[in-house]
Order: C-alpha cells, then sequence, then structure tokens
C-alpha cells in the first residue's frame, strides 16, 4: 500500500471547508464595513445592502421573491423554525403532522418535541433504498393534517426523496409542505416552484459556505410564529443581528455551488461509482446502503457485516481517512443508525454502517488509496471478534 501523507478527507456530508473565493468576499464584512445594519449611518447602510444583495442572489436561485428568503443560524435552526412556527401558526387548523423515519435529527426530535406539545405525528416507513412512497403520504393525510416535512436528499445514505410529487398531492389540499435540503444544495436544483414546497431548509456550511449561517425559504402567504423574539429583523421573523459576513458568505457560496453542480455532480459520481464498485467487489458481505438511482453523487454508504462503524472509523482516522458512521456512541452501548434501522438493514450489519461522502478536494488517487486501505482493516476487525460480530454467532 502507498505511503498516504495528506488527510483524505471523505466526510463532506458533515462539513466541507470554506471556499477561498468565499472567505475573500467575507473579510471586508469583519474588518472594514462591520457596521449594523440596522444603523441609519453610512457603514451600517453599507451592511444592510450587502444582506439585501445576499437575499437577492438566493432569491434568484431558489426561483422565489427575496421577502421569501429568511437567514437564520444554521440548517437546524432552519427545520426547527419551519416545523415549530408553521406548525404553531396553523394549530388551530389541526395538530397532525407527516414526516418520515429517517430525517435527520434536526427534524425528528423538533417532532418529537412537538409531540410533547399535543401535537401527533406519523413518522413514514421508506421502501428498502430509503425512499418515501408517494401513496404513503397521501394516505396517511387526515383533515387535522397542518404539515408534512421530508427531506430532499438523505445525509446518511444518499437517497433523494420524489419532492415535486409529494408536493402535487399537497398543494392542492392546502397543507404546508416543507423539506430539508440541506445535504441537495451543492447537487440538486433548489428551484422551489418546481419543488411545490412552501418552505425549504439550507445549511451554508455543506456547500463550502461558513458555519452557524441558515437559510428558510418561505412561501409569501405561509404563516409563520417567530421563535426567537427580539427586533425586527428578517421582517419579524427571525429575531437578531444579522450576521452580516456569514450571510454573504452564505450567499456566494450557494450561488458557486449552483452553478458548478452540474459539472461536480458529473465528476463526483464516476468517482462514487468507482469507490462502490471497488469495495463491493473486494469485501465479503457488505451491502450498499440506499438508491442506486436516486442517489447523491457524492455519497457512498454500506453496512458491514460483523463490526462495528466507530471501531473502523478510528482504524480509518490513524490511516488519514475522515470517514463517518450513522450509528453514535451513546453511554457505552452503540446504537445502530435510525436510517439504517427504517431501511430494515438486520442486526448483523446495521452496526457496521460507514459513510464516504466526497467533495471539492477528492480525487481519483483518494478513493484508489481508500479501497486500498479498507478492506485488511475489515478483515482484522472481524477476526478480531468485535462485540457486534460475537453477538452474532
Ligand atoms: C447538517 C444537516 C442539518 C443541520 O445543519 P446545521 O447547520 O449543522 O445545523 C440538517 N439536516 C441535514 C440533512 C443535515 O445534513
Amino acid at each position: 500500500m502507498s505511503q498516504n501523507t495528506h488527510l483524505i478527507y471523505l466526510d463532506h456530508a458533515a462539513t466541507t471547508p470554506v471556499d477561498p473565493r468565499v472567505l475573500e468576499v467575507m473579510i471586508p464584512y469583519f474588518t472594514d464595513f462591520f457596521g449594523n445594519p440596522g444603523g441609519v449611518y453610512t457603514m451600517g447602510r453599507k451592511a444592510a445592502r450587502a444582506v439585501d444583495d445576499a437575499r437577492e442572489m438566493t432569491a434568484e436561485i431558489l426561483h422565489c421573491r427575496p421577502t421569501e428568503v429568511i437567514f437564520t443560524a444554521g440548517g437546524s435552526e432552519s427545520d426547527n423554525l419551519a416545523i415549530k412556527g408553521i406548525s404553531a401558526s396553523l394549530r388551530k387548523r389541526g395538530g397532525h403532522i407527516i414526516t418520515s423515519s429517517i430525517e435527520h435529527h434536526a427534524v425528528l426530535h423538533t417532532c418529537q418535541a412537538l409531540e410533547q406539545q399535543g401535537f401527533t405525528v406519523t413518522y413514514l416507513p421508506v421502501d428498502s433504498f430509503g425512499k418515501v412512497r408517494v401513496e404513503d403520504v397521501e394516505q396517511a393525510i387526515t383533515p387535522e393534517t397542518i404539515l408534512v416535512s421530508i427531506m430532499t436528499a438523505n445525509n446518511e445514505i444518499g437517497t433523494i426523496q420524489p419532492i415535486a410529487d409529494i408536493g402535487a398531492i399537497l398543494r392542492p389540499k392546502r397543507i404546508a409542505f416543507h423539506t430539508d435540503a440541506v445535504q441537495a444544495a451543492g447537487y440538486l436544483d433548489l428551484n422551489v416552484a418546481h419543488m411545490q414546497v412552501d418552505a425549504l431548509s439550507l445549511s451554508s456550511h455543506k456547500f463550502y459556505g461558513p458555519k452557524g449561517v441558515g437559510i428558510l425559504y418561505l412561501r409569501t402567504g405561509q404563516r409563520i410564529t417567530p421563535q426567537i423574539h427580539g427586533g425586527s429583523q428578517e421582517r419579524n421573523r427571525r429575531a437578531g443581528t444579522e450576521n452580516v459576513a456569514g450571510i454573504v458568505g452564505a450567499a456566494y457560496a450557494l450561488q458557486l455551488a449552483q452553478q458548478e453542480r452540474e459539472q461536480e455532480s458529473a465528476r463526483l459520481a464516476k468517482l462514487r461509482d468507482m469507490l462502490i464498485q471497488k469495495l463491493t467487489n473486494t469485501i465479503p458481505n457488505i451491502l450498499l446502503t440506499g438508491s442506486t438511482v436516486d442517489r447523491l453523487p457524492n455519497n457512498a454508504s454500506f453496512a458491514i457485516k460483523g463490526i462495528e462503524g466507530e471501531a473502523l472509523l478510528l482504524n480509518l482516522d490513524v490511516a488519514g481517512i475522515a470517514a463517518s458512521s450513522g450509528s453514535a456512541c451513546t453511554s457505552a452501548v452503540i446504537d445502530p443508525s435510525h436510517v439504517l434501522v427504517a431501511l430494515g438493514v438486520g442486526a448483523e450489519y446495521n452496526r457496521g454502517h460507514l459513510r464516504l461522502t466526497m467533495g471539492h478536494s477528492t480525487t481519483e488517487e483518494d478513493i484508489l488509496h481508500t479501497a486500498e486501505a479498507l478492506p485488511p482493516m475489515i478483515e482484522s476487525l472481524r477476526s478480531l471478534g468485535s462485540p457486534a460480530a460475537t453477538a452474532d454467532r
């Protein structure tokens, strides 16, 4: 095996570095034009103008009006604001929410919090590829249903959902439709009219922008109860002094991501397919998780029999490869990922989740090196007999 001297970063679904072009446009708003956009003096107006420009740029990409764009402090906040804010504003109409069982925790835990407040939530199952069935959404609707939240693309397995088809069912029924599009921004078209959504969440650090900046598209006419009270920023929908540099960076990063997405998607899909082919050919008892067709171009994820994902990640780290696993190590036990459980991946496999997500820095060499490094690591973990493997016997 060739010696690897640089870090191979295969965790772009967790976060991405700030693109140097993005950092460059942000810097003046930390130093020269630091004024509060609420200020009436020139420097404040300059900051307000930058936020307005960022809002217009974002609206152009989403094919919406600038007034329909709300800047938040991240993807989690956008999801919370959409789900809590819309359901509170529609409480009188009904108390039923529909979501899927494979959503990000920012959606799942928000729905669970609403259940504590008396809302009823249906968590739809998915098929073995991780897809929500449009018929299931339709069948789950009751006269009490006020909101549906289904993610555009899954963060663990990369499965892309039929958002426009779901939107087409909900719109005539006047049920609000929110989608968490955080993982989709770099790779899919974000035209909110085509998607037929009323609300859409984005997070800047997933597309080479700064961390702690989120975007929420909210369709005109869709009411929302603010979750942060204070000043009148964001048209009274989200109080707090605008993160001017962050907003400038997020909008520019989104523009770059959308301009470059077709070319980058084609490049990464080739690397993804090469990696999937090599690993499934060389490692016995490994399953590709997710869809082979409706899949993000940068996601390769697997369930590996008889190992624990966390142990594999530590081995990869020693070899200079950063990857991740959906399973979370809470206390002493390893919980299998809720996504793999929803897919119906069996107990022998679902602790061995491996997610490799590619991005700007990923080269063919990185993929070849990773494909070479993994088989002996997995073989040795299996022969050591990790607790998961022992439990199977
Ligand atoms: C990362 C992520 C989030 C959370 O975004 P933050 O900006 O980290 O709060 C929400 N949903 C999905 C699908 C994500 O991948």
